[in-house]
């Protein structure tokens, strides 16, 4: 089971480049990331993620056209399954933000969009130059994008 935050959904144009991102706070992260910004959500907080609340979101972001889960919970094949059901009935594309320094290569094949790398306070999130943190697209590594607009995507 995945469970996100109602109340920390978005629409974003920031997180991921070009795109009108419905952004999807999940709960019960796996990292544990020193200096943490979102420490509640290493809890098992917030609702069911599943067909009918995607379909509800939808119904109410019209116009969005990528998908962002930000966090990828303790349930892969859950989040792998949601993210096949929204490609296939909204035709968006799909991103995920993991805390993990890598993911499992299928990630790739899944999601559009894949960031990597807990966060590290010392290094900065991705708009840093010395960020640790990676975004790929279609496993080209598209950080740099972030290095020239001043701007603060989520530090996940
Ligand atoms: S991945 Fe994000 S929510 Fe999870 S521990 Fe790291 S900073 Fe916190």
């Amino acid at each position: 089971m995945l469970k996100y935050v109602p109340a920390m959904t978005s629409v974003v144009m920031e997180e991921i480049p070009g795109k009108v991102t419905l952004a999807v706070e999940i709960s019960n992260c796996r990292g544990n990331c020193e200096g943490c910004h979102s420490p509640w959500l290493r809890e098992d907080i917030g609702e069911v993620l599943d067909e009918a609340a995607i379909d509800r979101m939808f119904a109410d972001n019209f116009g969005v056209n990528c998908f962002l889960f930000l966090g990828e919970g303790k349930d892969p094949e859950t989040l792998k399954r949601l993210a096949s059901y929204i490609r296939s009935r909204y035709g968006v594309e799909l991103a995920v933000y993991s805390g993990r320094m890598a993911v499992e290569d299928d990630f790739y094949d899944v999601f559009d969009y894949v960031k990597v790398g807990p966060y590290i306070a010392a290094l900065g999130p991705l708009n840093k130059t010395t960020t640790n943190q990676r975004l790929y697209h279609h496993r080209a590594d598209i950080t740099p994008l972030f290095w020239h607009r001043g701007i603060d995507p989520n530090a996940r």
